[in-house]
C-alpha cells in the first residue's frame, strides 16, 4: 500500500482544536488559504460571530449538476479520556494514524482536500463540491446554515451527496430519523401531608414518561421493521429526568429529556404529536382539576432527519462503483446527509474512511488503507467527473 498523500493535511486539521465548543475558525482560514493557493474560489458561510464557518468551494463547471463531498471540522471533547498521546498531534504508528477526529471525520475532510490537485489538473465535465461544517457534533447547526444559502453558492441543484462519515468504505443508504425534547411539568408545592391538594410534577411526569415507554413497546412489537439496522424498529427513550426538592414537599417541578429514534418511513412528527396530546388532552385538564396554575411545556432539543436512499438509485449505483462494493448497509447513527435531503433538495449517500468504533473515543484513529482507499474512491469519482 502506498503512504496516503493526506497525510500532511491531516496533521494540519488534527492540530486545530476544533471541540465543538471552540471556534472553527483557525481550521477555516488555513483551508481557505490552501484551496485559494490552488486558485480555487473558497466561500465562507459564517455564524452570527464570524468565529465558526462553514466553507463551500466548487471545482469545474458551476452550471451543471455535480456532486458534493461533504464533511465536518468539528470534533468531540477529549475531557477525562485517558489519551497515550496529545490527541491534537497526528501520531502515525503501525498503519494507523491517531489523534482527535481521525476517523469522525477529519480523514475525510484531509482525503478531499489532498485530491483537490487531482481535480484540477485537468478540466471537469461535472463539478466536484466541497461543503465543510461547523458543529455537526452539537446537532449538526452549521450545514443548517449553508443550506440556507444553498441556492446562491450552488444555483444547479448538486445530483447527489457523499457524507463521509466513517463506514468503513462501505456505502450507507440509510440511517434513522432522530427528535430530542424536554419536557417540563411545572405543578404546585405543597407539605406532603397534604398531597391531594398539590400537583405533584415528578408523578404527572412520571405519567407522560410512562406513555412515552408504551409508545416505544408499541414501535418494538408492531414495528415496522427493517432488519438491515441493528436495532430493526424504531425506539423511544428516556434520557434524564431531574424533579423534587425533598420527601416531605409535593414537588412543584420536574423535567425530563426523551427521543424518538425512528426509520426512514415512520412519521417522526406524529409521534411526537401523539406524545403532546397525551399531555395535553389527558394529563393536563386533570392536573388542573387540582390547580389551575399547572403547566407542561415541550422544547426541541434536536432534530435529524433521516437518510434514506434506493438501492437502485443512481447516486447508489455510483457509489458502489466508486466504492467498489455490491452491497450497502444501514447505520444506527445520524449524519449531515439527512439534512441535504430535506432542506437541500439533494439525494444523500453516506461512505467515508475509518471504523465509527473508533469515534469519540480516547485513542481514535484511522487505519491507513482507510485514507488510502478514501483517495482512490475519490480518483474514481474525479474520472468520473470528468467523463
Ligand atoms: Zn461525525
Amino acid at each position: 500500500m502506498s503512504r496516503p498523500r493526506c497525510l500532511p493535511i491531516l496533521e494540519k486539521l488534527v492540530a486545530f482544536d476544533t471541540v465543538s465548543r471552540n471556534p472553527n475558525r483557525p481550521l477555516a482560514d488555513w483551508v481557505e488559504a490552501y484551496l485559494r493557493g490552488l486558485g480555487v474560489e473558497v466561500r465562507r458561510v459564517p455564524d452570527e460571530t464570524g468565529d465558526w464557518v462553514n466553507l463551500w468551494a466548487t471545482i469545474g463547471p458551476a452550471d451543471v449538476p455535480g456532486y458534493v463531498l461533504s464533511g465536518h471540522t468539528d470534533v468531540v471533547p477529549v475531557d477525562d479520556q485517558p489519551w497515550s498521546s496529545d490527541p491534537f498531534r497526528l501520531r502515525v504508528e503501525d498503519g494507523r494514524a491517531y489523534g482527535r477526529g481521525t476517523t469522525d471525520m477529519k480523514g475525510f475532510d484531509a482525503c478531499v482536500l489532498a485530491m483537490v490537485p487531482a481535480m484540477l489538473e485537468k478540466p471537469l465535465a461535472r463539478p466536484i463540491h466541497l461543503a465543510l461544517s461547523y458543529d455537526e457534533e452539537v446537532g449538526c447547526k452549521g450545514v443548517r446554515r449553508l443550506l440556507a444559502e444553498l441556492d446562491r453558492l450552488c444555483p444547479v441543484r448538486p445530483a447527489g451527496v457523499i457524507v463521509g462519515e466513517p463506514t468503513s468504505m462501505e456505502v450507507v443508504i440509510a440511517h434513522k430519523g432522530k427528535e430530542s425534547w424536554r419536557t417540563t411539568v411545572t405543578g404546585t408545592s405543597a407539605h406532603s401531608s397534604l398531597a391531594p391538594m398539590a400537583v405533584n410534577a415528578v408523578e404527572w411526569a412520571a405519567e407522560l414518561v410512562v406513555a412515552i415507554r408504551a409508545i416505544g413497546r408499541r414501535l418494538a412489537t408492531e414495528g415496522p421493521f427493517d432488519p438491515l439496522f441493528d436495532v430493526p424498529h424504531s425506539t423511544a427513550h428516556v434520557g434524564q429526568i431531574h424533579g423534587g426538592t425533598t420527601l416531605n414537599i409535593v414537588p412543584e417541578l420536574c423535567w425530563f429529556d426523551w427521543e424518538f429514534r425512528t426509520l426512514p418511513a415512520v412519521d417522526l412528527p406524529a409521534l411526537v404529536a401523539e406524545v403532546k396530546a397525551h399531555a395535553f388532552e389527558r394529563l393536563l385538564p386533570a392536573m388542573r382539576k387540582i390547580a389551575r396554575h399547572v403547566e407542561i411545556r415541550f422544547e426541541q432539543l434536536t432534530e435529524l432527519p433521516p437518510v434514506d436512499i434506493a438501492p437502485e438509485h443512481p447516486l447508489t449505483t455510483l457509489t458502489k462503483a466508486l466504492a467498489g462494493k455490491n452491497g450497502h448497509k444501514k447505520v444506527a447513527y445520524g449524519t449531515e446527509g439527512g439534512l441535504f435531503r430535506r432542506d437541500g433538495g439533494i439525494p444523500a449517500i453516506v461512505c467515508g474512511p475509518g471504523d465509527i468504533e473508533q469515534a469519540h473515543k480516547p485513542d481514535e484513529f484511522v487505519e491507513l488503507s482507510q485514507l488510502a482507499a478514501c483517495e482512490a474512491f475519490l480518483e474514481r469519482l474525479i474520472a468520473h467527473c470528468r467523463a
